[in-house]
C-alpha cells in the first residue's frame, strides 16, 4: 500500500540531489523536466537519457521490483559508462496520486503514457491514468507548450486517451509534420519493454500526442 514508500509533501521537498548526484555538482538549480508515468522497466528513460543528455528526467512505477529494478540498471549504466545516464532516475510511488506532490507548476516540457495498464471494465474506468480529471493535473504540472505522449496496443484504451486528450481545453493535437520531426515519437514504439514485445507479435499500436496550450480554462 501507500504508507510503504514517501511521499514528498510538495515539490520542494523533493530532494533530487539525490537523484542526479553527479549532475548537482555542477548545476544546483536544475529541475526535472520529463517524466515517464507508469516507466516499467525504464527502456524510455534509457533511451532519451543520451538522446536528452542535459534534461532530467524521471520515471515513475508503482511497482517496488520493478521499480528497484529499474534502480539497479541505472547504476550498472552509471557505472560501466562514466559521465552518462546521470541525468535519469526513477521513483516509486502512485502517480494518479501524487503527482503535484513531486512536480511544480508548468515545471515538465515532456510527459509519456507508454502502453497503461487497460482496465477495460467500465466501472474501471476511473483507474486509468488518463482521464479527464488527470489532465488537468497534467496540465497543471506541464509548460505551455510541453508535450504529452500516449501510446497503446489496445484499441479501446487508445480511443479513450484520444477522446480525454481532444476534449480537454488545455491540450492540442501535434500536427502530423511536428510528429515526423520529433525524435521522440519514433521512440515509442521501439524504446519501452512493452512496445517491444507489441512490435514483436507485429501488434497494431494506437497514439495520441498532443502539446499543453497556452491559454487557461474559461472562468
Ligand atoms: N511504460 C512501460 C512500457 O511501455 O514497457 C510499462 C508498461 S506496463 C503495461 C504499465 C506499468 O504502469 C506497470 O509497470 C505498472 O506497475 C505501472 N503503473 C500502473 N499504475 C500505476 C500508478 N498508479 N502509478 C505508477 N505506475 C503505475
Amino acid at each position: 500500500s501507500d504508507s510503504h514508500f514517501p511521499v514528498p509533501i510538495s515539490p520542494s521537498q523533493f530532494d533530487s540531489t539525490l537523484h542526479y548526484p553527479q549532475f548537482f555538482k555542477s548545476d544546483s538549480s536544475k529541475k526535472i523536466e520529463f517524466a515517464d508515468i507508469g516507466c516499467g522497466f525504464g527502456g524510455l528513460l534509457i533511451s532519451l537519457s543520451t538522446l536528452f543528455p542535459d534534461t532530467l528526467m524521471i520515471g515513475m512505477e508503482l511497482r517496488d521490483k520493478v521499480t528497484e529494478y529499474v534502480k539497479e540498471r541505472i547504476l550498472a549504466l552509471r557505472a560501466s559508462n562514466p559521465g552518462q545516464y546521470e541525468n535519469v532516475s526513477v521513483v516509486r510511488t502512485n502517480s494518479m496520486k501524487y503527482i503535484p506532490n513531486y512536480f511544480e507548476k508548468g515545471q515538465l516540457t515532456k510527459m509519456f503514457f507508454l502502453f497503461p495498464d487497460p482496465h477495460f471494465k467500465e466501472k474501471n474506468h476511473r483507474r486509468r491514468v488518463i482521464s479527464p480529471h488527470l489532465l488537468d493535473e497534467y496540465a497543471f504540472v506541464l509548460r505551455a507548450g510541453g508535450i504529452i505522449y500516449t501510446i497503446t496496443d489496445v484499441e479501446e484504451l487508445g480511443v479513450w486517451m484520444k477522446s480525454c486528450l481532444e476534449g480537454h481545453p488545455l491540450f492540442e493535437a501535434l500536427p502530423e509534420d511536428e510528429l515526423e520531426a520529433d525524435p521522440v515519437v519514433k521512440l515509442l514504439n521501439t524504446a519501452t519493454e512493452e512496445g517491444q514485445k507489441v512490435a514483436r507479435n507485429e501488434g497494431q499500436t494506437f497514439r495520441a500526442v498532443y502539446r499543453r496550450i497556452a491559454t487557461s480554462l474559461p472562468h
